[in-house]
């Protein structure tokens, strides 16, 4: 299938393959819109089991950047890369640098940063051929302990949107004694279980890795639940931080929690579909890349002139902008998402 004609192409400026024969790199990269900066997404590794597979993957992921970067409030588009490849068998040192002139090709229209199946030390090995990276921490900020994980801004704005949530479905300003159920607490949602426990929120928490899920019982008092039943608990908050589509038709007529607002990318199912269906029934969803957008704004500051209270100022605008959505969803009638995405296209369309 060409990218002209494939159901997830919306408008893209840019669909590049790339191939190197040296080291046998077939990559794509799709830059969705630059009309507020560069396209900025980071390069997933996956070992896709079709090129349309990865095709479809790059298409829908540098869309969600554009949105995510438009709603963060920040000067740059939407983009994104896949490497065809298992990362634990195929990468190795110059692929990545392969990977880097492929970047460098597109002439800073697209700047990579690190995804699932990459890390801050294979775009070191990019930034040895382009220019075009982003969230690489500086000598200066490792020195100040800094490691360019964007995970402590994403928790911490997951954290200030499940306030602003909170405070717009449930009349709450105070987290203590509200019930929080945590679906994966990996880097994320870790991270959200303790800036909960810290307000005095009462925790349930789930993982498929049995020590993560430990270290919030033992750090946090959380009481361990099966992955069956996270999301049907009799809860205040469902927070979803690990997969995407966990929002669907098996799961949303089951839920008791009056608010969804987690980290996971991608949490609807379908999103027309499945948008409605919570909002039919009452349950406030923030929407995943209006609330997860700390990392990203995180990497924006990256760099010498990074001040941590100017990038926390930053991530107390997430819940400013949750709030607007909630109120103008509750005054149009609409889903949250579709207002979300409507914020969006008002931002990055705008001449
Ligand atoms: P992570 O891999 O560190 O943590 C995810 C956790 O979920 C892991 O502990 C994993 O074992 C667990 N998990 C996987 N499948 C599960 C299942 N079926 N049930 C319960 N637990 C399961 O990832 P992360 O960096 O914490 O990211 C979490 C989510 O947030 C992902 O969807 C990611 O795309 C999204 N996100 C992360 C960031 C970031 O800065 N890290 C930014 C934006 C969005």
């Amino acid at each position: 299938m060409t990218p002209f004609t494939h159901p997830e192409f919306d408008q893209h400026e840019t669909v590049s393959f790339c191939h190197d024969a040296a080291t046998g790199l077939r990559a794509i990269i799709a830059v969705h819109n630059t009309h507020l900066g560069k396209g900025l997404g980071g390069c997933r590794m996956w070992p896709y089991a079709s090129e349309d597979e990865a095709l479809t993957d790059v298409l829908r992921l540098s869309r969600g950047m554009t949105y995510k970067a438009a709603l963060a409030g920040l000067p740059q588009g939407g983009g994104k890369s896949v490497i065809i490849g298992d990362p634990r068998r195929d990468k190795t040192p110059a692929l990545m640098r392969a990977m880097g002139r492929a970047v460098e090709r597109l002439n800073g229209a697209y700047v990579v940063a690190e995804d699932s199946g990459t890390s801050v030390a294979d775009i070191r090995l990019m930034a040895e051929q382009t220019r075009h990276v982003g969230g690489l921490a500086d000598a200066k900020s490792v020195a100040a302990g800094r490691t360019g994980d964007p995970s402590p801004a994403t928790a911490l704005g997951v954290f200030i949107g499940l306030q602003a949530a909170v405070r717009h479905r449930l009349g709450r300003n105070e987290l203590k004694g509200l019930c929080v159920a945590i679906q994966g607490v990996g880097n994320v949602g870790y991270r959200l279980a303790k800036h909960l426990h810290e307000a005095g929120a009462q925790l349930w928490v789930t993982d498929i890795y049995a020590p993560a899920v430990e270290r919030c019982v033992q750090d946090f008092g959380a009481t361990a639940v099966t992955m069956e039943d996270i999301h049907a608990l009799d809860v205040d908050v469902f927070a979803p931080c690990a997969l995407g589509a966990i929002l669907n038709d098996a799961t949303i007529p089951q839920l008791r929690a009056k608010v969804i607002a987690g980290a996971a990318n991608n949490q609807l199912a379908v999103p027309a579909t499945h948008g409605a269906a919570l909002s039919a029934r009452e349950i406030l969803y923030a929407p995943d890349y209006c609330i997860n957008a700390g990392g990203i704004i995180d990497i924006h500051y990256e760099g010498p002139a990074y001040h941590a209270p100017v990038v926390e100022a930053h991530l107390q605008r997430i819940g400013l902008t949750l709030t607007q959505i909630f109120e103008r969803a509750a005054r149009e009638a609409l889903p949250t998402h579709v207002v979300a995405d409507r914020m969006a296209e008002e931002i990055f369309r705008r001449d």
